[in-house]
Protein backbone atom coordinates (compact mmCIF):
# COMPACT_ATOMS: atom_id res chain seq x y z
CA UNK A 1 0.00 0.00 0.00
CA UNK A 2 1.36 3.37 -0.99
CA UNK A 3 -0.39 6.60 0.99
CA UNK A 4 -0.85 8.16 -2.27
CA UNK A 5 -3.17 7.48 -4.32
CA UNK A 6 -2.72 5.87 -7.74
CA UNK A 7 -4.69 5.68 -11.12
CA UNK A 8 -6.53 2.76 -10.24
CA UNK A 9 -7.60 3.05 -6.97
CA UNK A 10 -8.87 7.06 -7.90
CA UNK A 11 -11.11 6.04 -11.06
CA UNK A 12 -12.66 3.24 -9.12
CA UNK A 13 -13.07 5.78 -6.17
CA UNK A 14 -14.42 7.80 -8.60
CA UNK A 15 -17.31 5.48 -9.25
CA UNK A 16 -17.44 4.44 -5.70
CA UNK A 17 -15.65 5.69 -2.85
CA UNK A 18 -15.87 2.37 -0.94
CA UNK A 19 -14.46 0.31 -4.01
CA UNK A 20 -11.70 2.82 -4.18
CA UNK A 21 -10.96 2.73 -0.96
CA UNK A 22 -10.77 -1.33 -0.68
CA UNK A 23 -8.77 -1.48 -4.11
CA UNK A 24 -5.94 0.97 -2.28
CA UNK A 25 -6.01 -0.91 1.34
CA UNK A 26 -5.74 -4.43 -0.27
CA UNK A 27 -2.86 -6.27 -0.39
CA UNK A 28 -1.12 -7.03 -3.70
CA UNK A 29 -2.82 -10.17 -5.89
CA UNK A 30 -0.75 -13.06 -6.71
CA UNK A 31 -1.47 -13.87 -10.10
CA UNK A 32 -3.12 -16.51 -11.59
CA UNK A 33 -2.43 -17.82 -15.27
CA UNK A 34 -4.78 -15.63 -16.92
CA UNK A 35 -4.15 -12.27 -14.88
CA UNK A 36 -0.11 -13.07 -15.44
CA UNK A 37 -0.94 -13.24 -19.24
CA UNK A 38 -2.59 -10.26 -19.49
CA UNK A 39 0.12 -8.40 -17.55
CA UNK A 40 2.56 -10.07 -19.91
CA UNK A 41 0.71 -8.84 -22.66
CA UNK A 42 0.64 -5.54 -21.41
CA UNK A 43 4.15 -5.85 -20.78
CA UNK A 44 4.97 -6.88 -24.11
CA UNK A 45 3.01 -4.50 -25.97
CA UNK A 46 4.41 -1.37 -23.74
CA UNK A 47 7.97 -2.68 -24.88
CA UNK A 48 6.96 -2.86 -28.55
CA UNK A 49 4.98 0.28 -28.58
CA UNK A 50 8.24 2.14 -26.87
CA UNK A 51 10.70 0.91 -30.01
CA UNK A 52 8.13 2.11 -32.27
CA UNK A 53 8.02 5.70 -30.67
CA UNK A 54 11.93 6.11 -31.22
CA UNK A 55 14.56 6.97 -29.34
CA UNK A 56 13.50 7.97 -25.46
CA UNK A 57 14.87 7.88 -22.51
CA UNK A 58 13.59 5.43 -20.00
CA UNK A 59 12.91 6.65 -16.46
CA UNK A 60 13.09 5.30 -12.97
CA UNK A 61 9.68 4.17 -11.29
CA UNK A 62 10.75 3.57 -7.76
CA UNK A 63 11.56 5.03 -4.89
CA UNK A 64 8.86 7.89 -5.62
CA UNK A 65 10.08 10.73 -4.84
CA UNK A 66 13.44 9.98 -6.91
CA UNK A 67 11.15 9.46 -9.88
CA UNK A 68 8.86 12.35 -9.40
CA UNK A 69 12.62 14.07 -9.42
CA UNK A 70 14.16 12.97 -12.30
CA UNK A 71 10.94 13.31 -14.30
CA UNK A 72 10.72 17.33 -13.27
CA UNK A 73 14.78 17.24 -14.48
CA UNK A 74 14.32 15.68 -17.75
CA UNK A 75 11.13 17.84 -18.27
CA UNK A 76 13.42 20.85 -17.70
CA UNK A 77 16.21 19.06 -19.87
CA UNK A 78 16.11 20.88 -23.17
CA UNK A 79 18.26 17.97 -25.06
CA UNK A 80 15.36 15.54 -24.20
CA UNK A 81 12.70 15.24 -27.00
CA UNK A 82 10.66 11.88 -25.58
CA UNK A 83 10.76 10.12 -22.07
CA UNK A 84 9.10 7.09 -21.07
CA UNK A 85 7.45 6.21 -17.59
CA UNK A 86 8.12 9.54 -16.39
CA UNK A 87 5.76 10.08 -12.51
CA UNK A 88 4.18 13.34 -11.47
CA UNK A 89 2.47 13.93 -7.84
CA UNK A 90 -0.60 16.46 -7.57
CA UNK A 91 -2.96 17.13 -4.97
CA UNK A 92 -2.03 13.04 -2.60
CA UNK A 93 -2.36 11.81 -5.92
CA UNK A 94 0.52 9.78 -8.50
CA UNK A 95 0.53 9.68 -12.03
CA UNK A 96 2.56 7.65 -14.08
CA UNK A 97 2.53 8.80 -18.04
CA UNK A 98 3.97 6.03 -20.28
CA UNK A 99 5.37 8.88 -22.55
CA UNK A 100 5.69 12.39 -22.88
CA UNK A 101 6.84 14.11 -26.29
CA UNK A 102 7.52 17.58 -26.72
CA UNK A 103 5.51 19.35 -28.81
CA UNK A 104 6.79 22.93 -29.19
CA UNK A 105 7.08 24.38 -25.78
CA UNK A 106 4.73 22.35 -24.24
CA UNK A 107 4.09 18.65 -24.34
CA UNK A 108 2.43 15.59 -25.81
CA UNK A 109 1.11 12.97 -22.90
CA UNK A 110 0.81 9.23 -24.85
CA UNK A 111 -0.84 6.51 -23.02
CA UNK A 112 0.60 3.27 -24.60
CA UNK A 113 -2.68 0.89 -24.56
CA UNK A 114 -3.37 -2.77 -25.55
CA UNK A 115 -6.18 -2.57 -27.53
CA UNK A 116 -6.93 -2.37 -31.08
CA UNK A 117 -7.82 0.88 -32.86
CA UNK A 118 -10.93 0.36 -34.96
CA UNK A 119 -11.77 3.58 -37.41
CA UNK A 120 -14.94 3.60 -36.52
CA UNK A 121 -15.14 2.88 -33.01
CA UNK A 122 -15.66 5.37 -30.44
CA UNK A 123 -12.63 6.10 -28.18
CA UNK A 124 -12.96 3.88 -24.90
CA UNK A 125 -14.43 5.76 -22.14
CA UNK A 126 -11.87 3.75 -20.20
CA UNK A 127 -8.92 5.06 -21.75
CA UNK A 128 -10.52 7.86 -22.05
CA UNK A 129 -10.74 7.93 -17.97
CA UNK A 130 -6.89 6.76 -17.63
CA UNK A 131 -5.84 9.61 -20.09
CA UNK A 132 -7.97 12.17 -18.09
CA UNK A 133 -6.32 11.47 -14.88
CA UNK A 134 -3.44 11.68 -15.69
CA UNK A 135 -3.56 14.85 -17.45
CA UNK A 136 -5.34 16.00 -14.39
CA UNK A 137 -2.29 14.96 -12.33
CA UNK A 138 0.64 15.88 -14.66
CA UNK A 139 -1.38 19.44 -15.29
CA UNK A 140 -1.48 19.63 -11.85
CA UNK A 141 1.98 19.44 -11.63
CA UNK A 142 3.09 21.70 -13.93
CA UNK A 143 3.29 19.91 -16.83
CA UNK A 144 2.18 21.80 -19.72
CA UNK A 145 -0.01 19.41 -21.76
CA UNK A 146 -0.05 20.02 -25.49
CA UNK A 147 -2.12 17.01 -26.61
CA UNK A 148 -3.49 14.07 -24.64
CA UNK A 149 -2.99 10.79 -27.52
CA UNK A 150 -3.55 7.18 -27.03
CA UNK A 151 -0.77 4.51 -29.25
CA UNK A 152 -3.20 1.61 -29.94
CA UNK A 153 -2.11 -1.66 -31.90
CA UNK A 154 -3.16 -1.38 -35.45
CA UNK A 155 -5.83 -3.39 -36.69
CA UNK A 156 -4.97 -3.45 -39.58
CA UNK A 157 -1.32 -5.09 -38.75
CA UNK A 158 -0.37 -8.58 -39.75
CA UNK A 159 2.76 -10.59 -39.16
CA UNK A 160 5.37 -9.84 -42.44
CA UNK A 161 3.05 -7.30 -43.60
CA UNK A 162 3.37 -3.64 -44.46
CA UNK A 163 0.59 -1.79 -41.97
CA UNK A 164 2.83 -0.13 -39.04
CA UNK A 165 1.82 -1.98 -35.64
CA UNK A 166 0.36 1.05 -33.59
CA UNK A 167 -1.35 4.20 -34.44
CA UNK A 168 -1.84 7.22 -32.66
CA UNK A 169 -5.11 8.32 -31.41
CA UNK A 170 -5.86 12.14 -30.44
CA UNK A 171 -8.47 12.22 -27.62
CA UNK A 172 -7.28 16.08 -26.32
CA UNK A 173 -10.81 17.21 -26.73
CA UNK A 174 -12.61 15.00 -24.85
CA UNK A 175 -9.42 13.87 -22.31
CA UNK A 176 -9.59 17.55 -21.32
CA UNK A 177 -13.04 17.62 -20.55
CA UNK A 178 -13.02 14.47 -18.92
CA UNK A 179 -9.88 16.06 -16.70
CA UNK A 180 -12.34 18.53 -15.91
CA UNK A 181 -14.64 16.57 -14.26
CA UNK A 182 -12.70 14.76 -11.86
CA UNK A 183 -10.89 18.03 -10.97
CA UNK A 184 -13.77 18.86 -8.80
CA UNK A 185 -14.01 15.58 -6.88
CA UNK A 186 -10.29 15.16 -7.13
CA UNK A 187 -9.45 15.51 -3.33
CA UNK A 188 -12.74 14.35 -1.72
CA UNK A 189 -11.48 10.87 -3.96
CA UNK A 190 -8.22 12.10 -2.64
CA UNK A 191 -9.12 11.93 1.04
CA UNK A 192 -11.73 8.99 1.28
CA UNK A 193 -10.08 6.89 -1.04
CA UNK A 194 -6.81 7.08 1.16
CA UNK A 195 -8.34 7.49 4.88
CA UNK A 196 -8.24 5.00 7.18
CA UNK A 197 -11.78 4.18 7.70
CA UNK A 198 -14.03 2.74 4.81
CA UNK A 199 -16.35 5.68 3.40
CA UNK A 200 -19.76 4.15 3.69
CA UNK A 201 -20.50 1.86 1.05
CA UNK A 202 -24.46 2.55 -0.91
CA UNK A 203 -25.65 0.11 -3.23
CA UNK A 204 -25.03 1.55 -7.05
CA UNK A 205 -25.60 0.03 -10.36
CA UNK A 206 -21.67 -0.64 -10.12
CA UNK A 207 -21.77 -3.05 -7.67
CA UNK A 208 -23.22 -5.32 -10.05
CA UNK A 209 -19.76 -6.41 -11.68
CA UNK A 210 -17.47 -5.42 -8.33
CA UNK A 211 -15.54 -7.93 -6.60
CA UNK A 212 -16.19 -6.67 -3.09
CA UNK A 213 -19.72 -6.84 -3.16
CA UNK A 214 -20.27 -10.34 -2.01
CA UNK A 215 -17.79 -10.99 -0.16
CA UNK A 216 -17.16 -7.64 1.88
CA UNK A 217 -19.48 -5.00 0.84
CA UNK A 218 -23.44 -4.05 0.55
CA UNK A 219 -24.39 -7.86 -1.05
CA UNK A 220 -22.68 -10.18 1.59
CA UNK A 221 -25.30 -12.39 3.18
CA UNK A 222 -28.06 -11.58 0.46
CA UNK A 223 -28.49 -14.73 -1.38
CA UNK A 224 -30.89 -13.26 -4.21
CA UNK A 225 -29.25 -9.96 -4.89
CA UNK A 226 -30.92 -7.91 -7.86
CA UNK A 227 -28.56 -8.33 -9.93
CA UNK A 228 -29.26 -11.98 -10.52
CA UNK A 229 -31.76 -10.77 -13.16
CA UNK A 230 -30.43 -11.55 -16.33
CA UNK A 231 -28.83 -8.21 -18.21
CA UNK A 232 -30.30 -5.92 -15.71
CA UNK A 233 -30.41 -1.90 -16.88
CA UNK A 234 -28.89 0.25 -15.27
CA UNK A 235 -32.78 2.38 -15.61
CA UNK A 236 -34.01 -0.68 -14.07
CA UNK A 237 -31.71 -0.98 -11.57
CA UNK A 238 -32.82 2.25 -10.20
CA UNK A 239 -36.49 1.52 -10.56
CA UNK A 240 -36.17 -1.87 -8.32
CA UNK A 241 -33.49 -0.78 -5.79
CA UNK A 242 -35.69 -0.16 -3.14
CA UNK A 243 -36.68 -3.82 -2.72
CA UNK A 244 -32.87 -4.57 -2.24
CA UNK A 245 -33.45 -8.30 -3.15
CA UNK A 246 -35.51 -10.50 -5.58
CA UNK A 247 -37.63 -12.14 -2.73
CA UNK A 248 -39.08 -8.78 -2.08
CA UNK A 249 -39.96 -7.64 -5.75
CA UNK A 250 -44.09 -7.57 -6.34
CA UNK A 251 -45.43 -9.63 -8.65
CA UNK A 252 -46.02 -6.44 -11.32
CA UNK A 253 -42.35 -5.34 -11.43
CA UNK A 254 -41.50 -4.46 -14.73
CA UNK A 255 -39.86 -7.38 -16.39
CA UNK A 256 -38.98 -9.24 -19.46
CA UNK A 257 -40.35 -12.61 -20.06
CA UNK A 258 -36.78 -13.87 -19.57
CA UNK A 259 -36.24 -12.03 -16.14
CA UNK A 260 -39.56 -13.04 -14.78
CA UNK A 261 -38.42 -16.53 -15.60
CA UNK A 262 -35.56 -16.56 -13.65
CA UNK A 263 -37.30 -14.37 -10.53
CA UNK A 264 -40.29 -16.84 -9.95
CA UNK A 265 -37.82 -19.18 -10.21
CA UNK A 266 -35.72 -17.47 -7.48
CA UNK A 267 -38.95 -16.84 -5.51
CA UNK A 268 -40.15 -20.31 -5.36
CA UNK A 269 -37.53 -21.68 -4.62
CA UNK A 270 -38.17 -25.04 -6.45
CA UNK A 271 -36.45 -25.48 -10.11
CA UNK A 272 -39.13 -25.32 -12.52
CA UNK A 273 -39.69 -27.97 -16.01
CA UNK A 274 -41.28 -26.96 -20.05
CA UNK A 275 -41.33 -30.24 -21.20
CA UNK A 276 -42.20 -29.04 -24.05
CA UNK A 277 -38.55 -26.75 -24.56
CA UNK A 278 -37.10 -30.18 -23.75
CA UNK A 279 -38.58 -31.84 -26.11
CA UNK A 280 -36.07 -30.33 -28.11
CA UNK A 281 -33.44 -33.17 -26.89
CA UNK A 282 -35.66 -35.47 -29.71
CA UNK A 283 -33.16 -33.25 -32.04
CA UNK A 284 -30.13 -35.37 -30.63
CA UNK A 285 -28.86 -38.11 -33.33
CA UNK A 286 -26.73 -41.04 -32.24
CA UNK A 287 -23.71 -41.27 -32.40
CA UNK A 288 -23.10 -38.52 -30.07
CA UNK A 289 -19.75 -36.26 -30.18
CA UNK A 290 -19.16 -33.95 -27.19
CA UNK A 291 -16.59 -31.08 -28.30
CA UNK A 292 -15.09 -28.21 -26.39
CA UNK A 293 -12.36 -25.76 -27.65
CA UNK A 294 -9.55 -23.31 -25.63
CA UNK A 295 -8.33 -20.53 -27.87
CA UNK A 296 -6.17 -17.80 -27.21
CA UNK A 297 -5.81 -14.14 -28.73
CA UNK A 298 -2.58 -13.06 -29.26
CA UNK A 299 -1.89 -8.74 -29.41
CA UNK A 300 0.01 -9.07 -32.03
CA UNK A 301 -0.27 -12.46 -34.65
CA UNK A 302 1.79 -15.35 -34.40
CA UNK A 303 -0.28 -16.59 -38.08
CA UNK A 304 0.51 -13.94 -41.22
CA UNK A 305 -3.80 -13.87 -41.92
CA UNK A 306 -4.62 -13.15 -38.18
CA UNK A 307 -5.49 -9.57 -37.11
CA UNK A 308 -4.56 -8.78 -33.72
CA UNK A 309 -6.20 -10.49 -31.10
CA UNK A 310 -7.71 -13.23 -33.43
CA UNK A 311 -9.21 -15.75 -31.24
CA UNK A 312 -6.49 -19.23 -32.16
CA UNK A 313 -7.92 -22.56 -30.92
CA UNK A 314 -4.99 -24.75 -29.75
CA UNK A 315 -6.67 -27.42 -27.54
CA UNK A 316 -10.11 -29.53 -28.43
CA UNK A 317 -11.47 -32.16 -26.10
CA UNK A 318 -14.05 -35.18 -27.62
CA UNK A 319 -15.98 -37.47 -25.66
CA UNK A 320 -17.72 -40.43 -28.18
CA UNK A 321 -20.68 -41.91 -27.02
CA UNK A 322 -22.67 -44.61 -29.63
CA UNK A 323 -25.76 -44.66 -27.90
CA UNK A 324 -27.58 -43.88 -24.77
CA UNK A 325 -26.01 -45.66 -21.69
CA UNK A 326 -23.17 -46.68 -23.76
CA UNK A 327 -19.49 -46.44 -22.55
CA UNK A 328 -17.73 -42.85 -23.65
CA UNK A 329 -14.09 -42.88 -25.63
CA UNK A 330 -12.10 -39.46 -25.29
CA UNK A 331 -10.01 -38.12 -27.82
CA UNK A 332 -7.88 -34.76 -27.17
CA UNK A 333 -5.55 -32.34 -29.01
CA UNK A 334 -2.98 -29.86 -27.42
CA UNK A 335 -1.05 -27.97 -29.71
CA UNK A 336 2.85 -27.69 -29.47
CA UNK A 337 3.84 -24.28 -28.58
CA UNK A 338 6.31 -23.70 -31.61
CA UNK A 339 5.23 -23.39 -35.01
CA UNK A 340 1.68 -23.72 -36.99
CA UNK A 341 -0.57 -26.63 -36.02
CA UNK A 342 -3.82 -25.36 -37.17
CA UNK A 343 -3.78 -27.47 -40.43
CA UNK A 344 -3.21 -30.21 -38.57
CA UNK A 345 -5.63 -30.09 -35.65
CA UNK A 346 -8.34 -29.51 -38.14
CA UNK A 347 -7.45 -32.65 -40.00
CA UNK A 348 -7.69 -34.82 -36.70
CA UNK A 349 -10.46 -32.62 -35.74
CA UNK A 350 -12.28 -33.55 -38.82
CA UNK A 351 -11.09 -37.39 -38.36
CA UNK A 352 -12.39 -37.85 -34.61
CA UNK A 353 -16.21 -36.37 -35.21
CA UNK A 354 -16.98 -38.48 -37.88
CA UNK A 355 -19.63 -38.08 -40.66
CA UNK A 356 -22.64 -38.96 -38.69
CA UNK A 357 -24.56 -38.43 -35.22
CA UNK A 358 -25.05 -35.28 -33.30
CA UNK A 359 -22.40 -33.01 -31.75
CA UNK A 360 -22.68 -31.80 -28.84
CA UNK A 361 -21.56 -28.23 -27.17
CA UNK A 362 -22.00 -26.10 -24.64
CA UNK A 363 -22.44 -22.17 -25.81
CA UNK A 364 -22.29 -20.76 -29.26
CA UNK A 365 -18.59 -20.85 -28.93
CA UNK A 366 -17.42 -23.73 -30.69
CA UNK A 367 -19.09 -22.63 -33.79
CA UNK A 368 -17.61 -19.81 -34.41
CA UNK A 369 -14.55 -21.76 -33.65
CA UNK A 370 -15.10 -23.67 -36.22
CA UNK A 371 -15.92 -21.12 -38.35
CA UNK A 372 -12.52 -19.67 -37.78
CA UNK A 373 -11.05 -22.50 -38.72
CA UNK A 374 -13.18 -22.69 -42.04
CA UNK A 375 -12.47 -19.35 -42.86
CA UNK A 376 -8.51 -20.27 -42.72
CA UNK A 377 -8.49 -23.50 -44.48
CA UNK A 378 -10.95 -22.81 -47.60
CA UNK A 379 -10.04 -26.19 -48.85
CA UNK A 380 -11.88 -27.77 -45.77
CA UNK A 381 -14.80 -25.28 -45.64
CA UNK A 382 -17.27 -27.60 -46.57
CA UNK A 383 -16.06 -30.62 -44.04
CA UNK A 384 -16.52 -27.99 -41.56
CA UNK A 385 -19.63 -26.49 -42.47
CA UNK A 386 -20.72 -29.88 -42.20
CA UNK A 387 -19.72 -30.34 -38.72
CA UNK A 388 -21.06 -27.63 -38.02
CA UNK A 389 -24.62 -28.79 -39.29
CA UNK A 390 -24.31 -31.31 -36.65
CA UNK A 391 -23.59 -29.15 -33.77
CA UNK A 392 -26.31 -29.07 -30.95
CA UNK A 393 -26.53 -26.64 -28.09
CA UNK A 394 -26.88 -28.17 -24.93
CA UNK A 395 -27.07 -25.04 -22.96
CA UNK A 396 -30.23 -23.90 -24.63
CA UNK A 397 -31.99 -26.74 -22.71
CA UNK A 398 -31.20 -25.47 -19.84
CA UNK A 399 -32.01 -21.72 -20.58
CA UNK A 400 -35.01 -22.84 -21.74
CA UNK A 401 -35.97 -25.93 -20.25
CA UNK A 402 -34.73 -26.00 -16.93
CA UNK A 403 -34.23 -23.42 -14.53
CA UNK A 404 -33.23 -24.83 -11.10
CA UNK A 405 -33.21 -21.72 -7.84
CA UNK A 406 -29.34 -22.50 -7.35
CA UNK A 407 -28.10 -21.88 -11.25
CA UNK A 408 -28.71 -18.38 -9.90
CA UNK A 409 -30.23 -17.40 -13.12
CA UNK A 410 -26.86 -18.64 -15.05
CA UNK A 411 -27.17 -21.10 -17.36
CA UNK A 412 -23.28 -21.58 -17.92
CA UNK A 413 -21.74 -25.23 -17.31
CA UNK A 414 -19.68 -23.60 -14.28
CA UNK A 415 -23.06 -23.02 -12.42
CA UNK A 416 -25.29 -25.79 -14.12
CA UNK A 417 -22.65 -28.79 -13.26
CA UNK A 418 -22.22 -28.79 -9.39
CA UNK A 419 -26.31 -28.24 -9.34
CA UNK A 420 -27.34 -31.41 -11.79
CA UNK A 421 -23.97 -33.70 -11.29
CA UNK A 422 -23.26 -32.80 -7.75
CA UNK A 423 -20.07 -35.73 -7.98
CA UNK A 424 -18.38 -34.16 -10.93
CA UNK A 425 -16.17 -30.98 -9.83
CA UNK A 426 -13.96 -28.41 -11.58
CA UNK A 427 -12.77 -27.59 -7.76
CA UNK A 428 -9.78 -30.17 -7.84
CA UNK A 429 -8.05 -29.01 -10.88
CA UNK A 430 -5.13 -27.01 -11.07
CA UNK A 431 -6.26 -25.01 -14.30
CA UNK A 432 -9.64 -24.85 -13.82
CA UNK A 433 -11.15 -22.14 -15.74
CA UNK A 434 -11.20 -21.06 -19.58
CA UNK A 435 -9.32 -17.96 -18.29
CA UNK A 436 -6.35 -19.68 -16.56
CA UNK A 437 -6.39 -22.24 -19.74
CA UNK A 438 -5.42 -19.93 -22.14
CA UNK A 439 -3.26 -18.13 -19.87
CA UNK A 440 -0.86 -21.39 -19.63
CA UNK A 441 -1.05 -21.93 -22.97
CA UNK A 442 0.05 -18.35 -24.06
CA UNK A 443 2.66 -18.22 -21.11
CA UNK A 444 4.11 -21.29 -23.05
CA UNK A 445 3.47 -20.27 -26.30
CA UNK A 446 5.73 -17.17 -25.49
CA UNK A 447 8.77 -19.43 -23.72
CA UNK A 448 8.28 -17.42 -20.48
CA UNK A 449 7.12 -20.18 -18.23
CA UNK A 450 10.07 -21.80 -16.94
CA UNK A 451 10.34 -25.15 -18.87
CA UNK A 452 10.52 -27.39 -16.28
CA UNK A 453 7.22 -26.77 -15.12
CA UNK A 454 5.70 -27.09 -19.19
CA UNK A 455 4.57 -31.26 -18.60
CA UNK A 456 2.81 -30.55 -15.80
CA UNK A 457 1.00 -27.47 -16.90
CA UNK A 458 -0.50 -29.24 -20.64
CA UNK A 459 -1.43 -32.08 -18.13
CA UNK A 460 -3.60 -29.83 -16.19
CA UNK A 461 -4.68 -28.06 -19.74
CA UNK A 462 -5.48 -31.60 -20.87
CA UNK A 463 -7.71 -32.79 -17.59
CA UNK A 464 -9.39 -29.01 -17.71
CA UNK A 465 -10.64 -29.48 -21.56
CA UNK A 466 -12.04 -33.28 -20.84
CA UNK A 467 -13.66 -32.14 -17.87
CA UNK A 468 -15.50 -29.94 -19.86
CA UNK A 469 -16.62 -32.53 -22.31
CA UNK A 470 -16.77 -35.01 -19.53
CA UNK A 471 -19.47 -32.52 -17.91
CA UNK A 472 -21.41 -32.12 -21.21
CA UNK A 473 -21.63 -36.23 -20.90
CA UNK A 474 -23.20 -35.87 -18.09
CA UNK A 475 -25.67 -33.25 -18.32
CA UNK A 476 -26.79 -34.57 -21.63
CA UNK A 477 -27.72 -37.54 -19.24
CA UNK A 478 -29.29 -35.58 -16.64
CA UNK A 479 -30.84 -33.67 -18.93
CA UNK A 480 -32.83 -36.79 -20.32
CA UNK A 481 -33.64 -37.82 -17.13
CA UNK A 482 -35.18 -34.61 -16.32
CA UNK A 483 -37.79 -35.59 -19.06
CA UNK A 484 -38.32 -38.77 -18.01
CA UNK A 485 -36.22 -39.89 -21.38
CA UNK A 486 -32.93 -41.39 -19.49
S1 LIG B 1 -20.07 -3.44 -3.64
FE1 LIG B 1 -20.85 -1.47 -4.36
S2 LIG B 1 -20.67 -0.10 -2.61
FE2 LIG B 1 -19.38 -1.87 -2.20
S3 LIG B 1 -17.37 -1.32 -2.93
FE3 LIG B 1 -18.36 -2.36 -4.60
S4 LIG B 1 -19.31 -0.77 -5.83
FE4 LIG B 1 -18.82 0.14 -3.87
Amino acid sequence: MTDRVDKRDFLAGAACRTQGWYLHHAPDEIPGPGLHWRFWVGGHVHERARAWMGDGMMLRRTPLEAAVEGTQASVTDASQQLLFETTFIWNGLVARADAIRRHGIEWDLIEIKSGKFRADEKPNAEYVDDLAYTRMVAGGAGLKVARSLLVLINGEYRLNGTAEPFVYMDLTEVVNARAVEFQAIASDVAAKVGADERPTPELIFACRKCDYFESDCVGRGIPDPLFLIPRISEKKFEALKHYECISRLPADADLTDTQRRVVEVLQAGVPKVDPDALGVLDQVQWPVRYLDFESVSPPFPWFEECEPYQMVPFQYSLHQQDAPGAGVVHKEYLAPTDGDWRLYMTEQLLYDLGTTGSIIVYSSFEKQMLGLLAKTFPALADQINAVIARLFDLEQVFKNGYQHPEFLGRTSIKKVLPVMVRDLSYQSLVVNNGDDALGVFGLMRVKVMDEKLVPARREQLLRYCELDTMAMVRLHEAAEELRGGG
